[in-house]
């Protein structure tokens, strides 16, 4: 019998790792010992950060998306159906389209979805650019507004140590916003707030959630002459005085209320018991060094759905699938995963419309923030229009 590997989810983490198993087991798959499936519940893959580019018409739905297919090494059998549930204990899937399918390893690469419902008047009152339609919208906002108040909020998830969605996103878009609304002419008339909440990962009352880079947005800032305020923990919004609340007591108006929402992993995930994350947030007990999910024999987890403290990003991914890979080959070959994730997440975040910074971290270094420059606004745009799909494919 050949032993399977499936992978569910063919977002950026499940493309990655299915392409580089391939990479990895070509002798076994070549020889019938060994097959790779990946399910997921969409015929396309999504350049996710590409929503927020969205958000200022740069980017439309036909850039952004691949058929699935098209990102897949040959030898993988592609299947467009939604797991249901997860059963562990018979190491079997069931999925939506009424199919059973059992495993040897299992890949987890499900992600993880906005929750602005999560917050009394969010979703009625705020706009973000987490997912396509939203950015639309936000973007139909932001290209009218021509004088008022923009209030920018981040909601951190309430699992201790766990980050919101791509760490940087609110400050690049806080910057991105800055431009945007210069290139309109109508900056002098618009004021842009940035809040960070009180509790931010590890770290109290900051404006990010590593202090280096924290320590250097008020200078940032104040060049701009955008506002910012610590200790903003937004706990409910009036979407009828349009008034953002928060759990110290503050209350500040808005015209535009741009936030960072709650998330939460997918319903599959959330019922399959295997979370213990408070608040039914559903980050899956994940080894940091294997990337194993705890008490699960042959189940691995990679990209936002685990319950690690460094950031929910494709720079993440792009760091954890290869010790996937690894661990899968080593466990057939050898009995036992023996690679190790340390951490890294690397990224060009985008500060203004034109300008990048190169970041990298682990778990044991923060970001050392450098000045933002032309050169790193290239190398994002390079990456965003064309070698995102080669990260994708596994070969860069
Ligand atoms: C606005 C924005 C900006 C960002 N900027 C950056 C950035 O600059 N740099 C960076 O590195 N990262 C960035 N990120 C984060 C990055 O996009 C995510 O971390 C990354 O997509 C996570 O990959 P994933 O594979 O875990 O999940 P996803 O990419 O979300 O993929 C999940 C996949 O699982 C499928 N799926 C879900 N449920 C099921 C189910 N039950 N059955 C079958 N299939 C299912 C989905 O259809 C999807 O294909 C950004 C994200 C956003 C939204």
């Amino acid at each position: 019998m050949s032993k399977q590997i499936v992978v569910v989810g063919g977002g950026v983490g499940g493309t990655m790792v299915a392409n580089q198993l391939v990479s990895k087991l070509y002798p076994e798959i070549q020889r019938g010992e060994v097959k790779v499936s990946l399910l997921s519940n969409s015929p396309d893959h999504f350049y996710k950060p590409a929503f927020m580019y969205v958000a200022f018409n740069l980017f439309f739905e036909e850039e952004l998306k691949r058929p699935e297919r098209s990102l897949l090494r040959p030898e993988i059998r592609f299947i467009v159906d939604e797991v249901t549930r997860f059963d562990f204990a018979r190491q079997e899937l069931r999925t939506r389209g009424g199919k059973r399918q059992g495993y040897d390893f299992l890949v987890i690469a499900t992600g993880c979805l906005p929750a602005p419902e999560r917050i009394e008047g969010l979703k009625e009152a705020g706009d973000h650019f987490y997912q396509y339609a939203p950015a639309r919208q936000l973007a139909q906002r932001l290209s009218r507004i021509e004088k008022g108040r923009i209030f920018i909020t981040v909601s951190f998830p309430q699992t201790p140590n766990v980050p919101h969605q791509c760490g940087i996103a609110p400050v690049e878009t806080t910057l991105m916003l800055d431009d945007f609304l210069r290139r309109r002419g109508v900056r002098d008339k618009v004021e842009i707030v940035y809040t960070y909440p009180t509790t931010a990962q590890l770290l109290r009352n900051c404006l990010f959630l590593q202090r280096p880079t924290g320590e250097i947005l008020p200078s940032l800032f104040e060049q701009k002459n955008i506002r910012f305020q610590r200790g903003f923990t937004l706990c409910k919004v009036d979407p009828d005085q349009r008034i953002a609340y928060s759990e110290e007591g503050d209350a500040q108006p808005f015209d535009i209320l741009m936030a960072t929402p709650p998330i939460r992993a997918v319903d599959a995930v959330l019922e399959s018991g295997a979370s213990q994350a408070p608040n039914r947030e559903g980050w899956l007990p994940t080894h940091h060094e294997t990337l194993q999910v705890y008490g699960l024999d042959g189940v691995y987890v990679i990209g936002d759905t685990v319950d690690l403290p460094i950031s929910k990003a494709g720079g993440a991914c792009h760091n954890q699938a290869p010790v996937i890979a690894n661990n899968i080959a080593a466990e057939i070959r050898l009995g036992a995963p023996n690679a190790v994730y340390d951490g890294r997440v690397q990224a060009v975040a985008q500060m203004g419309l034109n300008a990048g910074m190169p970041l990298w971290y682990d778990y044991a270094h923060d970001v050392l923030p450098t000045p933002p420059h032309k050169l790193g606004g290239l190398l994002r745009n390079g990456f965003n229009r064309g070698l995102y799909w080669a990260v994708a494919r596994g070969m860069l």
